[in-house]
């Protein structure tokens, strides 16, 4: 029973793994195709655990809940075109959270930054 639990966790997180970034309805939609056994009852199940254990994180993105598995701290940018999200790395944008000026920087914990525009796969260039 154990072993089993702890299958259907590793299936459900490498599927978003794979995924990259999916809303509940995307991610059930891809593991169902590949494990038509998986009940929603037990993916919500085990994206909540996940999200619990600290492995797997919600964000939210041009107002829509995706979710994530917890990598390096990073930022979005979403695609206008095709929708595709890719990742940001902080070091990236220079950008120097000391220097918020509007609110005391130590009474920040957490920001989300999420840039839009038109990919490079959209755009036709290599
Ligand atoms: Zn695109
Ligand atoms: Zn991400």
């Amino acid at each position: 029973m154990i072993r089993r639990n702890t299958n259907q966790r590793n299936i459900v997180f490498d599927s978003l793994e794979y995924l990259g970034h999916a809303s509940t309805e995307a991610l059930i939609e891809y593991i169902n195709k590949n494990h038509p056994d998986f009940s929603l009852a037990t993916i919500y199940r085990n994206i909540k655990v996940l999200t619990d254990e600290h492995k797997v994180k919600k964000v939210k993105l041009d107002g829509i809940d995706v979710y994530e598995t917890i990598k390096q701290k990073h930022y979005h940018y979403k695609c206008m075109e095709c929708g595709e999200i890719y990742d940001v790395k902080p070091e990236e944008i220079a950008f120097d959270m000391s220097k918020i000026s509007s609110v005391n920087s130590d009474d920040i914990c957490d920001c989300d930054i999420v840039f839009y525009g038109v990919c490079h796969k959209c755009k036709g260039v290599n």
